[in-house]
Parts: structure tokens; C-alpha cells; sequence
């Protein structure tokens, strides 16, 4: 088991456009593997590669009872909006409401390389594009309105 630092803001690696993953490699799964078990060990119900500072297009999620690892997610059809407050492992203590498509469907890679689709709504589909977002540089911070610090 390997538990990373999350990477905070302020790091230049969370403001980069992250790269396309080539081909599933023995390192690939490692990364996958650190991951999770760095996003347990933080309590995160997400995490994107840059988080633990590799500017790969990796991202896993868990809400619950429902853990995603999509490799180069694409977001190809969104619906509705939702609005909620967020918070973010790489951005502690602040929380802020965000407005997001309330469904999206996803094409990815999982990690056997197969080429994926699947489509959440809600808590799911609200994390996927948090997650996304970090792999284009982008921080709910930047989307956020009332952003207040937890005291
Ligand atoms: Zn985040």
C-alpha cells in the first residue's frame, strides 16, 4: 500500500494540461493502486493523477459503493445541471457551490485497456467532471461561488 501526499494548490503540476495515457503499462496500474489507496487513506470521494503530482489523464472516483477508474475520460454527452457545495483534497478547508451537468455519459479507458462507456448522474457525475476538470488544469475554486473557508 502507498499513501501520496496530495499535492496542494499552489503546485504548478495542478495547473498543467495533463497527457494522454499511450498504453496500460505495469506502471499505469501502480498508479491506479496508489491512487485508491491515497484516496481512502484522505477520505476524498475522487482523485485525479496530478493530485499525487503525475500529470497523466487518470482519474478514479468512489461514492459509495460505485469505484471508477476511467483512464483518458472523455466527457461525450452532458444533461441538466446541478448545483452543490464541493470541496477538494488539494485545496483544504474551502468549500463552495458549483454548478455542474446533472448526467454525463463518459468514454475511458478501465484498466484492462478496453475502451469504456459509462454514464452517472448526481454525486457520481458531479465528481467525474471535478476529476476531469484537474486533468485540464482546472480547480473548483475557479467555478465556485460563495467559496468560504471552514473554520
Ligand atoms: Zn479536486
Amino acid at each position: 500500500m502507498s499513501v501520496y501526499q496530495i499535492v496542494k494548490n499552489g503546485d504548478e503540476v495542478l495547473r498543467e494540461k495533463a497527457l494522454q495515457v499511450r498504453e496500460i503499462t505495469p506502471n499505469i496500474l501502480k498508479l491506479l493502486n496508489n491512487m485508491r489507496d491515497t484516496m481512502y487513506a484522505s477520505n476524498g470521494v475522487g482523485l485525479a493523477a496530478p493530485q499525487i503530482g503525475i500529470s497523466k489523464r487518470v482519474i478514479i472516483v468512489d461514492t459509495g459503493d460505485d469505484y471508477l477508474e476511467l483512464i483518458n475520460p472523455e466527457i461525450i454527452m452532458s444533461e441538466g445541471i446541478q448545483s452543490d457545495q464541493e470541496g477538494c483534497l488539494s485545496v483544504p478547508g474551502y468549500f463552495g457551490d458549483v454548478s455542474r451537468a446533472h448526467r454525463v455519459r463518459i468514454r475511458a479507458l478501465n484498466r484492462e485497456g478496453e475502451m469504456i462507456e459509462i454514464e452517472r448522474e448526481e454525486l457520481a457525475a458531479r465528481a467525474i467532471q471535478h476529476e476531469i476538470d484537474h486533468l485540464n488544469g482546472i480547480l473548483f475554486i475557479d467555478k465556485a461561488t460563495n467559496l468560504k473557508a471552514d473554520e
